[in-house]
């Protein structure tokens, strides 16, 4: 069966409740009539607010991390539970900005994969390598590690319930896009770990997406890549009209 695109917004910290309203209204009627899934990850604050917006519409709603633990002594954590009350349907996590500034480890991005999967989230878990590791020569080490690490102990069906995000950090928020062939490439990798830890047939189920300036212009290139099945946002799903082009970049 062909892998369903998903396009998943990263709003990272940005859009105050009050924004997070107007974009989505805006965003509602550009992105109704496609056969892509559309995700908005939203700030925490914003959960409740976008989840009611989108009630009824194509549009689901992620969060951007998860707990590991159930409940109890964890100052500013977010349980699943709580994501989970507010009708949030997916989660990203071990985003490289969390990695890098927040001391996210595979270990910990697994700790909560196992945890968002025990639940019902849907996890995206993040992997990528940074400019200095490519230039090394490191690519494929590092991602086999944070994919073997990061999705380690979970089952065949929890597998098909989770997406994983190629991104290079080198390419997010920097303008600078992988060619196709190099997000390709890396994609194809990926799916090559998993089918070593899981089966080839598994592997040739999950969805992986690319995520690094993926905009209006460079969004079809990458998607006619036959290991790509969608893409994170980041700064172009900040703007309605830019995401939508890219939701609908099939039209
Ligand atoms: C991201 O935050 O995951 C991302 C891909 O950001 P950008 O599109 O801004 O590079």
């Amino acid at each position: 069966m062909a892998r369903k695109p998903i396009i998943a917004g990263n709003w990272k910290m940005n859009m105050t409740r009050v924004q997070a309203t107007e974009l989505i209204e805006e965003l509602k009627p550009l992105v109704k009539d496609t056969k892509n899934e559309v995700v908005i990850c939203v700030p925490y604050t914003d959960l409740d607010v976008a989840v009611k917006l989108c009630e009824g519409t194509n549009i689901k709603v992620g969060a951007q991390n998860v707990a590991w633990a159930e409940k109890g002594a964890f100052t500013a954590e977010i349980s699943a539970d709580m994501l989970l009350e507010l009708g949030t349907t997916y989660v990203i996590l071990g985003h490289s900005e969390r990695r890098q500034y927040f001391g996210e480890t595979d270990a910990s991005v697994n700790a909560r994969l196992k945890t968002a999967l025990a639940k019902g989230l849907k996890p995206i878990v993040c992997v990528g390598e940074t400019l200095e590791q490519r230039e090394k020569n490191r690519t494929k080490t590092v991602i086999r590690k944070q994919v073997m690490g990061g999705l380690a102990g979970i089952s065949e069906e929890d597998l098909l319930n989770t997406v994983i995000a190629y991104e290079p950090v080198w390419a997010i928020g920097t303008g600078k896009t992988a060619t196709s062939e190099q997000a390709e490439e890396t994609i194809k990798f990926v799916r090559s770990v998993i089918a070593k830890m899981f089966t080839r047939k598994l592997a040739n189920k999950v969805r992986i997406q690319y995520g690094g300036s993926m905009n209006p212009k460079n969004v079809k290139e990458l998607m006619a890549m036959p290991n790509i099945d969608g893409g994170i946002i980041g700064g172009a799903s900040l703007k309605a009209g830019d995401f939508s082009l890219v939701v609908n970049y099939d039209k």
